[in-house]
């Protein structure tokens, strides 16, 4: 597996987690990498965080 796609696929998965769920905080080299190559990270929606919470109890 070539580096490169392995870190564009955590970045894909983390942007499309970030955006989707927020369950987790990116890590902080991916969240540099992130910014480097000028991408926004999404925050996870009211909606989504909401029901997160629920799903939590
Ligand atoms: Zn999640």
């Amino acid at each position: 597996m070539p580096r490169r796609a392995t870190l564009d696929q955590r970045i894909a998965w983390h942007l499309a987690h970030s955006g989707a769920c927020g369950c987790r905080p990116i890590p902080g080299r991916l969240a540099a990498e992130i910014g480097r190559r000028g991408i926004t990270i999404p925050e996870p929606s009211v909606t989504n965080v909401a029901a997160r919470k629920r799903n939590e109890r």
